[in-house]
């Protein structure tokens, strides 16, 4: 696998605006992007006593930097590259893309 791929979500690290290392956003069961799983973070669970603290910080981040790692998403699924960096992976990222898309704007859209 090439570049920033996380292999635990099947995810793809990208690093936008002020964002202070590559993520990607996690989501709970309801799809509802709940917080952001570092690259360069702890791998080991979060002690409960800094859990809120960090659910703090992720929700300080989340809008703007939500919005570029969906964009910057979404041009590589437009350029190609997507599917070039990950052959594998890029069909399921695919869908989770459009099915995220969809909750937002409530359009349905065909790959
Ligand atoms: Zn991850």
């Amino acid at each position: 696998m090439s570049e920033h791929w996380c292999a635990i979500h099947e995810a793809v690290f990208f690093k936008k605006g002020k964002m202070r290392g590559y993520a990607h956003p996690v989501q709970d069961t309801a799809g509802n992007d709940v917080g952001w799983c570092n690259e360069d973070g702890e791998p080991e669970p979060i002690p409960e006593e800094h859990k809120a603290e960090i659910a703090a910080k992720a929700s300080e981040i989340a809008p703007q930097e939500l919005g570029m790692w969906w964009k910057e998403l979404g041009n590589r699924i437009g350029d190609g590259s997507l599917e070039k960096d990950y052959p594998k992976a890029h069909v399921k990222i695919r869908v989770q893309y459009y099915k995220k898309l969809s909750e937002v704007t409530g359009v349905s859209f065909k790959e």
